[in-house]
């Protein structure tokens, strides 16, 4: 005689579903679904009264009706199954512990709920005893049929093997750019990228769900690809790390191993904030030349790039303005969303240096490629690490002078200024109507600007003032080592 078939039910509380749906689209799961008696499922429209052999139950226990009918469900239940995450550890639902009770009523007024929500809500034991937890969002369908079918076969599961691992799945290629590098096995899905893009151009998104979610831009286009400019705003508030500029490091000292001699410039901006990462309160663009020097730079020359602009001299061309993306992410903010406007570009200005490597405080240099581009970021990791093999302090360096300075007195224009996202759209809104006639536009792609660039690290408003104190007093006797200001 055949054995009696397991008879089976499917209970839902509080969720969206998922978790069953994963365990049908798994194919084994499926065919052993043909080896059992399905006891209660709705969504098969059965509703047959218990004992049930196993039950799986999924969602959070969010009233009283619900903690009562779980009661029951496992006084019918030989073994009972929390599906997913909400049942396991009361998943997104639970988050409503959370919310602010006021904004229930505002959006849904005065109204009477069938049934009462209760405070403390949560996951299936916090109510009852559950004999296995299977966790997701949803649950890995090949780990619920592999439960599945230990269960049906009646295999005894030891106590080791009750817990399922929670396994994500491996992203194994990043989302590389020119300049910015994504990686999603890294990623916690805060979601903070997101949010800061959505204030420039919206670049990244949610994609996916359970675990297989992934931030990416838009049907997992290549950064380049998509409509991210590269500022690195994101990689600013990552907590970490998972969008990160790309690293150039290892490409210097490829450059400074090469046995010729290697010339680099430095931003101003990079100039004022690399003591904030070793912890001094002071300006210390000294000890920066000479921790390049003794890396093996030759000459490093100090450049301003706010002040470059000013000796281009582009030509309004009829009713638009000339327009000059003082940046590369600006240039490429412009050639996608204002293509019309293309024809009134320049280049970005660069540096009258000649140099092999630029330092700087921004990651949309890294899209040009004419010269090997280190964020104020990474060459402060790049300094740290070669202080800590030769076992110097940075406050042990020497104060040390450039090898030259490029910092030009500004001319005067009519010149139209826009930082940032926002400030950038409003100026080519009004230059795409013709209001601007006759003007220069200048762009920058960071709301601050530079000194708040995406290649250099977060800071208070307390710093940026005092980073922008720092790089205006230029020339000043402020600064320790000596300046002079060159004529073009
Ligand atoms: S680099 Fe800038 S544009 Fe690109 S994804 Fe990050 S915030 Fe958005
Ligand atoms: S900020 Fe970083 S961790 Fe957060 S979602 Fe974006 S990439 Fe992931």
């Amino acid at each position: 005689m055949s054995a009696k078939k397991k008879r089976i039910a499917f209970f839902e509380f509080g969720d969206c579903g998922g978790c069953e749906l994963a365990l049908i689209e798994n194919a084994k799961a499926f065919e052993l679904l043909g080896k059992v008696e399905i006891a209660y499922w709705l969504l098969l429209g059965k509703k047959e009264e218990g004992p049930y052999d196993i039950t799986f139950a999924e969602g959070i226990v969010a009233s009283e009706h619900d903690i009562h009918n779980l009661r029951k469900i496992r006084e019918k239940s030989r073994i009972l199954v929390a599906l997913g995450a909400d049942a396991c550890v009361s998943g997104i639902p639970g988050l409503r512990r959370f919310a602010n009770k006021g904004s229930v009523q505002k959006v849904y007024g005065n109204v009477e709920l069938e049934q009462k929500p209760i405070e403390n809500i949560g996951p299936l034991d916090h109510f009852v005893k559950v004999d296995y937890v299977l966790r997701g969002c949803p649950v890995n369908g090949s780990q619920a049929s592999k439960l599945f079918e230990l269960l049906v076969e009646d295999i005894t599961i030891e106590q080791g093997e009750k817990s399922f691992d929670y396994v994500k799945p491996r992203f194994s290629e990043n989302n590389v750019g020119r300049a910015i590098v994504l990686d999603n096995e890294k990623c916690i899905l805060c979601e903070r990228c997101i949010e800061v893009c959505n204030d420039i151009v919206s670049a990244l998104s949610i994609a996916e769900r359970g675990i297989n979610t992934l931030i990416t831009p838009p049907f997992r286009m290549n950064m380049d690809a998509s409509s991210c400019i590269s500022c690195g705003q994101c990689t600013v508030y990552c907590p970490v790390s998972a969008i990160y500029e790309r690293d150039n490091v290892a490409d210097v000292y490829r450059i400074l191993s090469s046995g010729k001699p290697v010339d680099a410039i430095v931003e101003v901006e990079t100039a004022v904030s690399i003591g904030e990462f070793f912890g001094l309160n002071e300006r210390c663009h000294g000890m920066l030349v000479d921790a390049l020097k003794r890396i093996g730079f030759r000459n490093i020359y100090l450049s301003r790039s706010k002040n470059r602009a000013k000796f281009l001299n582009p030509k309004p061309i009829g009713r638009l303005p000339a327009i000059i993306p003082c940046c590369y992410s600006a240039k490429k903010f412009v050639e996608t969303f204002y293509p019309r406007l293309a024809q009134a570009l320049t280049q970005p200005p660069k540096p009258s240096f000649k140099a092999d490597v630029w330092i700087g405080p921004c990651t949309g240099r890294k899209i040009d490629g004419e010269m090997t581009v280190l964020t104020t970021r990474e060459v402060s990791r790049m300094i740290r690490d070669y202080l800590t093999i030769k076992y110097i302090e940075f406050n042990e360096l020497e104060d040390v002078n450039f090898d030259d300075v490029e910092l030009r007195e500004p001319e005067v224009g009519r010149r139209v200024i826009a930082e940032g996202a926002l400030e950038m759209r409003q100026v080519l809104d009004k230059a795409s109507r013709g209001e601007l006639q006759g003007s220069v536009v200048e762009l920058w792609a960071c709301p601050g600007g530079c000194n708040a660039g995406g290649g250099q690290y977060k800071a208070s408003e307390e710093i940026l003032v005092r980073r922008k104190e720092w790089s205006d007093s230029i020339g000043s006797a402020l600064w320790r080592t000596r300046w002079w200001v060159r004529t073009v």
